[in-house]
């Protein structure tokens, strides 16, 4: 018989009973080394005895409640991340789509409360904001929105990476009144964009008194070995959002304003039954104490770094490659060619890795690894490329 499951995904014939730290093992008792943290969400890697306890207690005590009522954890959460970001203020959500809808409703909100009832945002190319149709309408992937349309309006898409273009973007429609981006793409295949655009970038909002909105769904959470990726450019953007690392798997997002994004939204313009609830925030406060506790960013930087040299070196005059790029954690081979296939050979020798934008094998595993185990990886991921590329 067929699955009921609408066949959204197409899958990998591996199902994972359980693991601990890097590790997860299957069915069949395999086990395999965690070079994706489900896609960037495991930043503690599995079974951390911190965010498992962290979990269970507030599940003993209370799991739901409702967002009309004080929520301790949250108000806790919320001064955490506004501390580490310098930013103001936080609203939660479940997902980095949810949390992006939010930062697209406040920039609309913005423009509607300063006399611009038709705020336009821009948008990059080759971005990933996410697959609701707000979300959907801001992603730079023709292929992910293709056979949606009607689309929301609103959005105008420039070149990554190019000031001008968002200069002269901005010049053509009046309305724009917020910028949208990932300081390193993700699903757009680790594409870093230039300390010295981001610095521009900053300045070119608020002379024109545009909203900097930085996505940092996948980028943040110490993943490239800061709080937030944008931090290597030293700017504060006005909106931040947050979700992948965040709960350290379990499924909470955040939108952060500050300065001319803060005040912004007031009862009743926006809400959520799930978002912020006792449980995931009890996640979250876990996540960042023992991201902090454990000195987690400098590893993510430091062992970032080495695998980043191992696979340089290791990969150095294969035709076929190239580049390997990334901040910390955060890192992606540019193949010359399709190589989806690889995703498989990986898992068939114990690697869980993934492939973005068809020739960008990518590597985001949690934050906990080791310079050992990145050697591991780098073993065993560095012949399946060579080999790979040598058919
Ligand atoms: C994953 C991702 C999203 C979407 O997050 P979901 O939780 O899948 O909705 C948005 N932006 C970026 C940069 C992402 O990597």
């Amino acid at each position: 018989m067929s699955s009921p499951l609408i066949s959204i995904y197409s899958r990998l014939p591996v199902a994972f009973t359980h693991g601990e730290g890097v590790w997860l093992w299957d069915a069949q008792g395999r086990r395999y080394l965690d070079g994706l943290a489900g896609i960037g969400v495991s930043c503690l890697g599995h079974a951390h005895p911190r965010l498992v306890a962290a979990i269970s207690e507030q599940a003993a005590r209370v799991i739901h409640t409702s967002n009309i009522y004080e929520v301790p954890q949250q108000t806790a959460l919320a001064e955490r991340i506004a501390q580490l970001s310098g930013m103001e203020e936080v609203a939660f959500a479940n997902s980095g789509s949810e949390a992006n809808e939010a930062a697209i409703k406040l920039a609309r909100y913005h423009g509607y409360k300063n006399g611009n009832t038709h705020a336009h945002i821009i948008t990059m190319d080759s971005s990933w904001h996410g697959r609701t149709l707000g979300t959907l309408a801001a992603t730079g992937s023709e292929k992910a929105r293709k056979g949606f349309e009607p689309l929301p309006t609103g959005f105008i898409q420039v070149k990554y990476n190019d000031l001008d273009a968002v200069a002269q973007a901005g010049d053509r429609e009046p309305r724009v009144n917020a910028v949208l981006l990932e300081v390193l793409q993700g699903e757009g295949g680790i594409r870093p964009s230039d300390i010295s655009y981001l610095q521009a970038l900053r300045k070119l909002c608020t002379e024109r008194g545009w909203l900097l909105m930085i996505d940092e769904v996948q980028s943040g959470i110490g993943r490239t070995g800061k709080w937030f990726a944008h931090q290597w450019a030293d700017i504060k953007p006005d909106v931040m959002t947050l979700a992948k690392g965040l709960g350290g798997g379990v499924p909470i997002g955040a939108m952060v304003a500050t300065g001319p994004a803060a005040n912004v939204l007031t009862p009743g313009s926006h809400g959520t039954t799930f978002g912020g609830g006792p449980l995931v925030c009890a996640a979250g406060l876990a996540v960042l104490d023992t991201l902090e506790q454990d000195r987690l960013l400098a590893n993510a930087e430091t062992v970032g770094a080495h695998l980043h040299r191992r696979l340089e070196e290791g990969l150095a005059d294969v035709a076929g490659v190239n580049e390997v790029r990334g901040w910390g954690l955060m890192l992606g081979i540019e193949l010359d060619r399709p190589c989806g296939v690889l995703v498989t050979r990986a898992l068939e020798a114990g690697l869980l890795i993934n492939v973005t934008r068809d020739r960008v094998v990518r590597l985001l595993p949690p934050l906990i690894l080791t310079s050992d185990q990145a050697d591991q990886l780098a073993e065993i991921l560095i012949p399946l490329i060579k080999q790979f590329l040598a058919e």
